[in-house]
């Protein structure tokens, strides 16, 4: 019988030791633990919840909020990040409870160009949740919106106590020292959400990705996304198709069909739209090489690249396509250009393009 993987992993960072929770149980999936002299834990940075989700809007919000007030906030579209301040430095976490030498290094560049060092000795126990946007290692999907480099937009602030500031407390403190936060796209409740709906036919024209709305204490949310983010998403990830879960897809197309619905938009537009980004998404024969997503980043030090590498490298195989000097935010950095190859996926689209005989 193999044994199951302890709930708690061991890791180290450089010369840093912790550990993470690999799953939701007394503390959240993601939690980091770092101990004292004596080996009993001293520190917690709580791992970040999941967020449900809504395929109905109207629905959605009388079942979650019922007669109460709730903020909505734009939904980024990059990875999650928390960055805490630990012995007097500032590291960066993603969502699996990972120390990322990535989110790390631009938690120091952020640290110098927002001045997080005045928010850590104001809150020294506190973590700023939030989403890095641009380039990034993690997701492919990049604003062409934002300048080069990674940007950090601020969504949650926990307590040492592990709960979420309220959403109008941490306006104040983001405000009060300017750091960025995810667009607040305004107050609403269930009998008012007419500017709700027009601003989210904007996000969705626009090809942003959607709104998570809170409770006022900071105690619920939901997410709520646009059509547009689902079609970009099927067109993009077909190719790599075989490497994720069936429900990707399903998930994605039901959520389009459900949001048209609700929103009247035009279902004939929808129709061909959703069938483009299918045709789009599967691999031409003649054309296909491989299954794989590009991905450009900016590091400081070839070291920060090959401990992030040795990280990623996993179920996927990383390939570095080149490595260049580059002005990034008054820096002298390395772009780094790699790839992800989904060797699952590449392997079934070949012999499907090459006319293999298969068994359905
Ligand atoms: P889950 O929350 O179910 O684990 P997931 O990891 O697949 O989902 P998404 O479906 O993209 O992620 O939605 C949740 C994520 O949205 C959060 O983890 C966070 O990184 C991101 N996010 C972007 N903008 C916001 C925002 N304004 N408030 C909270 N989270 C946000």
């Amino acid at each position: 019988m193999t044994e199951k993987a302890p709930d708690i992993q061991e890791m180290e960072f450089g010369q840093h030791q912790y550990a993470r929770s690999r799953r939701n149980r007394e503390d959240l999936r993601g939690t980091l633990y770092f101990r004292g002299g004596d080996s009993n834990i001293t520190r917690k940075v709580p791992g970040f919840p999941t967020i449900k989700r809504s395929y109905r809007l109207g629905e959605g919000i009388t079942r979650l909020f019922g007669n109460e007030c709730f903020w909505a906030e734009e939904k980024l579209d990059g990875y999650n990040a928390r960055i805490f301040s630990h012995n007097g430095q500032l590291f960066g976490a993603t969502r699996g409870g990972f120390i990322c030498p990535f989110t790390t290094e631009w938690a120091r560049i952020w640290e110098e160009d927002l001045n997080l060092g005045a928010f850590f000795s104001d809150y020294p126990e506190y973590t700023l949740c939030g989403e890095v946007c641009g380039d990034n290692p993690y997701n492919w999907q990049r604003d062409p919106d934002l300048p080069e480099g990674a940007h950090f937009f601020i969504f949650e602030i926990t307590a040492p106590d592990q709960t979420f500031l309220a959403p109008e407390k941490r306006y104040e403190i983001l405000n009060g020292h300017d750091l960025p936060g995810v667009r607040v796209l305004g107050k609403y409740s269930r009998v008012e959400t007419d500017g709700l709906y027009q601003t989210l036919r904007e996000l969705n024209h626009r090809g942003r990705e959607g709104t998570v709305l809170k409770d006022t204490p900071g105690r619920r949310r939901m997410k709520f996304v646009t059509p547009s983010t689902d079609i970009e998403d099927l067109k993009d990830t077909l190719q790599i198709g075989f490497d994720l879960d069936a429900g990707y897809f399903f998930n994605r197309y039901l959520r389009a069909a459900v949001f048209v619905r609700e929103f009247g938009l035009d279902e004939d537009e929808y129709a061909r739209r959703i069938g483009r980004a299918f045709l789009d998404g599967i691999p031409r024969a003649g054309e296909y090489g491989e299954s794989r997503k590009k991905y450009v980043i900016h590091v400081l030090t070839k070291s920060t690249w090959e401990t992030l590498r040795d990280m990623l490298r996993g179920s996927v195989q990383i390939k570095t396509d080149d490595i260049e000097p580059a002005m990034v935010k008054g820096r002298e950095m390395l772009r780094i250009r790699f790839r992800r190859i989904y060797h699952k996926s590449t392997h079934r689209f070949r012999r499907i393009l090459k006319g293999h005989l298969h068994e359905d």
